[in-house]
């Protein structure tokens, strides 16, 4: 491989074959019904239903509506703990429903929130716990669940990374009070953009159903301060399309995922995360930490960027320093996320990612 190849990007989307969605658009145009809950948007909720092995399920626009709107479901009041090593939509969709965020810090293993540090940060305005199960590494959910129990707080958990993942053969969608999961494009599965909310009590399938509609109740009532989160017939069409291939593609991304592991586990200075043998993973990323090796982690961003290859420093920086809430929050207070969020690089993952530039990508962090 040389330097005049195409650039390698950090993900690249997966598409179904053409035909497979034009001949799905055909039933869009000969009926002309886009959007507001059409026959793609049913069929597809139940088949997600059926593959994320959850009892209930509301599909939206995107993944950070989807999250806010089930935040606004709870009718939750005060603060929410929740963690500063993630995407900005989990902190933002906290702070856009009107309640404070508190940031826990996390487990320098897995990444996830470190459920030791928890119980401490438990004030009688806390309300509910917004864990994410970082880079598809899932949450210690039981030690979760036994806190949030013991409390009384609700449990909702950004699972925008672990699409069709499992643990022990159980959903990842089924744990907590409801679990947000993105279908965004550059996500393990896609429905151009998208997302989810799984869910137990049915009670939820009623009020987001109503929150994505404005809150509109009925023909001449809105009852609530909805929002417009509707996902659309050409996203559901999509969705049905990629479905098909998902599991294909997954097991593409696992060669893709060993080959790094097999490359890079033994050198000194390097830390992949402890793989967890109860979980079935989708393989969406693949961080890497430069703890103490011969380089930094920006050193080998840019090494790999002179090569055409673009890493992602992801994620960096913690939500805790971002500009839009300085003065609020001290990144100091969570010294772990702090000091990963230096450290780590994701590396190029997806499915039809050659084992051959898997290993270039290796030889130019060893050499
Ligand atoms: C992608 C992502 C989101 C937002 O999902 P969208 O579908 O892009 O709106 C939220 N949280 C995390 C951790 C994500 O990776």
């Amino acid at each position: 491989m040389k330097k005049t190849t195409e650039p390698i990007l950090v993900t690249r989307s997966s598409l179904p074959p053409m035909e497979d969605y034009i001949e799905k658009l055909r039933l869009i145009w000969d009926t002309a019904w886009m959007t507001n809950m059409g026959p793609y948007h049913e069929e597809l909720k139940e088949k997600l239903k059926e593959y994320l092995k959850v009892d209930g399920l509301e599909l939206f626009v995107n993944g950070h509506t989807a999250l806010e709107m089930v935040i606004q479901a709870f009718g939750l009041k005060g603060e929410v703990i929740t963690t500063p090593f993630s995407f900005s939509s989990t902190t933002h969709a906290i702070v856009r429903n009107g309640l404070t965020p508190v940031f826990c810090d996390i487990d320098p293993q897995n990444f996830t929130i470190d459920v030791s540090k928890l119980e401490k940060l438990i004030t009688d305005r806390t309300c509910a716990i917004l864990p994410v199960h970082v880079y598809g590494n899932l949450c210690d959910v039981a030690a979760i669940q036994e806190i949030a129990d013991r409390h009384g707080l609700k449990v909702i958990y950004d699972a925008a990374h672990t699409f069709g993942e499992e643990l022990d053969g159980k959903g990842v969608g089924s744990f907590g009070d409801a679990s947000m999961f993105s279908f965004h494009a550059t996500k393990v599965y896609n429905t151009i953009e998208g997302g989810a909310v799984a869910f137990k009590e049915p009670w939820l399938a009623d009020i987001l159903y109503k929150l994505k509609n404005f809150g509109i109740t009925g023909k001449e009532s809105v009852e609530y301060i909805g929002g417009n989160g509707k996902m659309n017939e050409f996203q559901a069409a999509m969705g049905l399309c990629n479905l098909k291939y998902v599991d294909g593609e997954i097991k593409k991304r696992q060669a893709v995922a060993e080959r790094y592991r097999e490359k890079l586990e033994d050198v000194k200075g390097i830390r992949l995360a402890v793989p967890n043998p109860r979980i079935k993973y989708n393989y969406a990323y693949m961080p890497v930490v430069f703890e103490s090796f011969s380089y930094t982690r920006d050193e080998i961003y840019d090494r790999l960027a002179e090569h055409n290859i673009f890493a992602r420093k992801y994620f960096y920086p913690c939500i805790n320093a971002y500009e839009c809430y300085r003065g609020r929050f001290d990144p100091d207070e969570t010294p772990v996320a702090k000091r990963i969020s230096g450290q780590v690089l994701t590396l190029p993952i997806y499915a039809d990612l050659d084992l051959e530039a898997v290993d270039e990508i290796c030889r130019i962090i060893l050499e």
